[in-house]
Order: C-alpha cells, then structure tokens, then sequence
C-alpha cells in the first residue's frame, strides 16, 4: 500500500557560477517519488552534458533514511541517481520531510587542476591586447583568478584549452555595468580533462560557434566577444574554475599562458599580443 507523501517544507540553495552568472538552475532536478513499499525516494537527475556535485541534506519525520545525512554525490552528466531511500517506521505512517541542496557544476572529488597544462591565449591579435582586469582585480575580481581582455564587440574567441563543451548561453542581448545584469551574460564552460571548466564570458548575442557536448581543441574558434551580463565595455573575461562548494561555486585557478616565446602568467594591467 502506497503511503502518503507530505512534504512540510522544501526549500533549495542553488550555488550560482559565480558573480559572472552561469546558472546551474534548471540543469538539476530534485525529484520525490514513491514506490510500492511506501518508500520515498529523493531522485537527482542532472540535465548537464557535464557532472554536477550535489550535498543533499533532510529532515525526516516517521521515516528512516537508508544512509547518514548530509549525503554528497557527484551525478554523471545526462543521467540519474536515486539519491535517498527513507522508510516509514511505522506501520501506515506517512513520511515527512523537508529537503535542501547545494549544488555545483563539475565533480568535486575527480578534479585536479594539472598545472603543467600551457595555455593560449583565447584570441589572435596582431595589436597589442590590454589587461582590463587581471587576478585579484579591484573591480569584479577581487579574490578572483580571473582575467578581462579588452577586445572589440565580434572579435573572434579562441579555445584556450581543449575540453568538451557542456554550457552555452548566447540568447541574452543585454548588458550594463550594475548586477542586475550579472544574469544576462552569454557565456561558454568547457570541462577539461582534469575536472576543471574553462568559462568564456560576457559573449556577443548568437555568436557561439560550437554546441553542448563538443570536443574541442586549444585554438578552436568557439564564439564571438560581446558586452553582455555585468559589463562596462566590450570585453572577454575568462577564468579556470576547480569545482568545490563554495559561495563563488568554486576556486579559480591561476593559469600560465604560451606568450609569445615565453610562458608565464599573466599578472597587472600591461597589453599582451598573441603570438
Ligand atoms: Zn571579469
């Protein structure tokens, strides 16, 4: 006999990519179901063509769970998990519960950044390109490894590592400098082959060049610069995200760059020219 299912409360904290945006919301799906032995099950599913870590945490009311609280999984990409078991314990008593997660974009326990890996630059200039923010940056980056270039609208974006594609936004139109805006840039996540997402941000509208799902390499052309989101100016911001649950969805990564015959970092406000 099927128990009733109540639900007293149910609430989520969804972790935002970011300041940038890159919603994970809507990738991911919390769902209770019922089985014929009374059972609630707490079904995860991931919409993402790349892993999502989940912390599920309850409170259970007449009900028993099959494992200890808060429980913490990494779901594959396009697939899904039955996260939790509860069992009435008693007999005819409904379960009652009210649920929360925390999620974020990759998997936290298989990512690594390989700090060996060079990086390109995500552009080809033959003009001097200007830092408009570089790690650390007073403006948005603050405890940010985090990078600003300063291209003109339609410069075309570069892969600066090779991965899979497993986001792309480019619907949005709009930019301005306030937060309001933060949500409305168009932007691109490449996961790396060490767990690590590539993000390319502030993207032109319809711009992007690959899809979900690709395989790309270093130097591809993925998609367009453009102003949108929270920008005061045509520009790219790029950064190495290490997925981890934090209130930034992660930790950004400082990456060294094949600049011209040199590879280093790059640090301050100076131009920079591809090679
Ligand atoms: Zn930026």
């Amino acid at each position: 006999m099927k128990h009733p299912l109540y639900f007293r409360l149910a609430w989520i904290f969804l972790i935002l990519l970011s300041t940038i945006e890159g919603k994970t919301q809507g990738f991911f799906m919390l769902t209770p179901e019922t089985d014929s032995l009374g059972r609630v099950l707490l079904i995860g599913k991931n919409k993402l063509a790349g892993p999502i870590s989940v912390i599920l945490n309850c409170n259970i009311y007449d009900g028993i769970a099959n494992k200890s609280l808060p429980d913490t999984e990494v779901i594959a990409a396009n697939s899904e998990v039955r996260m939790l078991e509860i069992s009435p314990d008693k007999e005819k008593t409904p379960v009652w519960l009210d649920f929360r997660y925390v999620i974020t974009m990759g998997d936290y326990l298989n990512s690594a950044h390989n700090d060996s890996v060079i990086y390109l630059l995500p552009f080809k200039s033959r003009k001097c390109v200007r830092i408009l923010q570089s790690y650390n940056g007073d403006l948005s980056h603050k405890e940010q490894n985090a990078l600003d270039f300063d291209l003109n609208l339609g410069t075309p974006v570069l892969a600066s590592r090779s991965g899979k594609v497993i986001y792309v936004k480019q619907d949005s139109k709009n930019g301005c400098p306030d937060q309001k805006c933060a949500g409305m840039a168009n932007m691109i996540i490449v996961l790396h082959n060490d767990g690590t997402l590539g993000r390319y941000a502030h993207l032109k509208f319809g711009s992007a060049l690959i899809s979900v799902g690709q395989e790309i390499t270093a130097g591809f052309p993925i998609a367009q610069s453009g102003n949108t989101g929270q920008s005061n100016r045509p520009h790219l911001h790029f950064d190495v995200l290490l997925p981890r649950f934090t209130n930034q969805a992660g930790v950004t990564i400082a990456t060294s760059f094949q600049l011209g015959n040199q590879v280093a970092y790059i640090s301050g406000l100076n131009c920079i020219k591809s090679p």
